[in-house]
Order: structure tokens, then sequence, then C-alpha cells
């Protein structure tokens, strides 16, 4: 139970510095998908704050069912326009396959593997863009975030056409 004490006893100084934000649009009509890869601080690589973004996480930062529930939601009730995939280097997702990870979990699963960062981006950007109901978002951009210099590499863009 220390954890789970540490994270309570945290919150208690947490509440004393709180910055409130009352919209739950994000003001930069921004919305991040990235890896739940604990080398990633979010906000401080972007230079995002409080209340700018919504930030959707899962393993590898690929866009799953329920990114896409979250990103009709943020598009359609919550104002976002520009969306960020954001990969990064030395991640668990790279250099093994379904079946290793149906293997290593007991869980059978489409753990959806990273070959190509580039093609990885390239192919979650295009289902994005393709899914009718998110016709709200504009830009979309694809980033592979290195874990050891923080560098962010600039890898595919997406904006849609005019007209
Ligand atoms: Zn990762």
């Amino acid at each position: 139970m220390t954890q789970i004490a540490e994270l309570l006893a945290a919150n208690e100084g947490y509440v004393a510095a709180l910055a409130k934000v009352s919209d739950a649009r994000p003001s930069r009509q921004l919305a991040i998908v990235t890896c739940m890869d604990a080398r990633i601080d979010v906000f401080a690589a972007l230079g995002l704050r409080l209340g700018e973004a919504h930030v959707l996480r899962n393993a590898g930062g690929r866009v799953t069912h329920d990114v896409l529930r979250s990103l009709a939601l943020s598009a359609h009730v919550l104002g976002v326009e520009t969306v960020v995939i954001m990969q990064h280097t030395k991640c668990g997702l790279t250099g093994v396959t379904d079946e290793d990870l149906r293997r290593l979990t007991g869980a059978d699963l489409g753990f959806i593997p990273i070959d190509d960062h580039a093609a990885a981006l390239r192919e979650d950007i295009q289902l994005l863009a393709e899914t009718p109901y998110l016709h709200p978002l504009a830009v979309i951009a694809g980033f592979v975030y290195d874990v050891e210099t923080g560098e962010i590499d600039d890898v595919v863009r997406w904006e849609r056409p005019t007209g």
C-alpha cells in the first residue's frame, strides 16, 4: 500500500498549488496521442500547460478504437482541430510481433506493434484522416520523440484539403 499512500500524500501538496482551469475545452484546440512510456513528460516536452490539450496515452501511442472514441468527443464536443501522434524511440512495441506479445502476456489481443515509425505514423494518420466522423480535424502531425535526447523528429504532416 506504500505506493498508494505516497500518491495520496503528494495530492495534499498538489491541492494547495493547483492551477485552476474551468473550461473543459482544450484552449489550443489540440489533442496529443502518445505512448504510456514512463520516460515521456508530454507537457514539458511540448511546452504545454494545464488546460491546453487533451492527452491520450496507450501502449505505443497507436490509434486504437478507444482513441477514435475519445477523438470523436474531442473534435465534436470539445473543439479540437489539431492532433499530434507522437511515437518514440526505444518503444516496447518496436522489434516485436503480435505473436511474441501474445506469448508473453497470455492475452489474445491485437497489440499493434511498430515495425517502422514512419510507416506506423502514416497508417494511423490515414486512419484519422479517413474516419468520416472525425471531419472537424484539420491538421494531423506524426512525431517521433527521442527518449534519450528529448528531441522530436517531425515525420509526417497531413492537412485536410479545403473546398
Ligand atoms: Zn512506447
